[in-house]
């Protein structure tokens, strides 16, 4: 045996795991993978062998067209891995299928998160806390700035704006997986009923979501519909189709988006964004710290965003921290 934690090495291309010859999200194929969520930062085509829970696995089925090496582990199943580690999946709170992969070898524990958050979020299971001797976690939104409202107060936002526009639309630009689906569910949870109108590229993902028992309430495409059906109506779509031709056929849309990144006036504006909805999908800021206090491990390796702050909050905190240079994650997803 090495030395203590010598067996999992921060690579740029991903976390690799020397004894079991494999990897945790890596950018690039491999011939075998762990792989945290569907986004495709995290969940590249083309691994030997896939390793993920069921819904991971669907959703990278409906975006790479193939189900080859996949190979299936449910929340809180542990499977054994070559030279005697254990991989268990835990639930990350963060989309559809999202977990947290701890891994335990020669009694050593060691959690990587892929992306989490710690609010509630009716289409997936909550972040589970798990104790662990290194805990790897994202800081995409590793700043105190980012302090993300109660979604309460968005949903409130967007339907009190609706109502006060019965002749337009409301056009929600949100990414295609996890985002446009939470805050359909989030519509519905506010008392929304009315059919949520969505453009094309939306539809399989929100169609997966409910073949895997999300509830999303009557769904209408835009194409198959008038402009005078959609006024007073949501219309969901991309964000890159917010300001293109598309949104032409709609009635005289209101454009909004959902993002953490619309904390920043200047990234709505850039998009012409109207109505600015401060949903995230990943951690804030207060939500980092109090789950590195949580998990309270013996150090903590901190990647994908703006690792410094946090870094320096964990030295302030008389907390081990180190900053990952792992590349290739860009955020596709908030
Ligand atoms: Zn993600
Ligand atoms: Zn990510």
């Amino acid at each position: 045996m090495g030395a203590p934690f010598s067996w999992i090495k921060p690579e740029p291309h991903g976390i690799y795991i020397e004894p079991a010859d494999c990897w945790v999200d890596p950018s690039r194929a491999v011939d075998k993978a762990l792989v945290t969520h569907g986004h495709a930062d995290h969940a590249r085509g083309g691994h030997g062998e896939t390793v993920a829970t069921p819904e991971t696995l669907a959703i990278m089925e409906l975006r790479y067209n193939t189900r080859e090496g996949a190979t299936p582990v449910e929340y809180g199943e542990t499977i054994r891995l070559k030279g005697g580690v254990d991989a268990t999946y835990i639930p990350a709170g963060h989309v559809l299928g999202s977990a947290q992969i701890l891994l335990e070898h020669a009694g050593e524990r060691v959690i990587v998160t892929g992306d989490y958050k710690r609010r509630e979020d009716p289409t997936c299971p909550p972040f589970e806390v798990q104790k662990c001797d290194i805990f790897i976690t994202e800081a995409t939104f590793g700043l105190p700035v980012f302090c993300h409202p109660p979604i309460e107060e968005e949903m409130a936002k967007l339907l009190d704006r609706l109502r006060a526009h019965p002749d337009r639309c409301v056009l929600v630009g949100a990414y295609a997986l996890g985002k446009a689906q939470r805050v359909i569910a989030e519509l519905r949870r506010a008392g929304h009923k009315e059919p949520i109108y969505l453009h094309g590229a939306m539809e399989k993902m929100c169609r997966l979501y409910e073949e895997h028992g999300v509830d999303l309430g009557e769904l209408r495409l835009v194409a198959d519909h008038e402009k005078d059906d959609m006024r007073g109506a949501i219309v969901v779509c991309p964000p890159s189709a917010l300001n293109d031709r598309w949104s032409r056929r709609l009635p005289d849309p209101i454009t909004a988006m959902a993002s953490g990144w619309m904390r920043i006036r200047q990234r709505a504006r850039q998009r012409n964004v109207e109505l600015p909805l401060v949903i995230s999908d990943h951690a804030d800021w207060g939500e980092l710290t109090r789950t590195i206090r949580e998990v309270d491990a013996h150090e903590n390796w901190i990647t994908h965003g703006r690792e410094d702050a946090l870094l320096r909050w964990c030295q302030l905190h008389q907390r081990r921290a180190r900053a990952l240079a792992l590349v290739g994650y860009e955020d596709e997803d908030d």
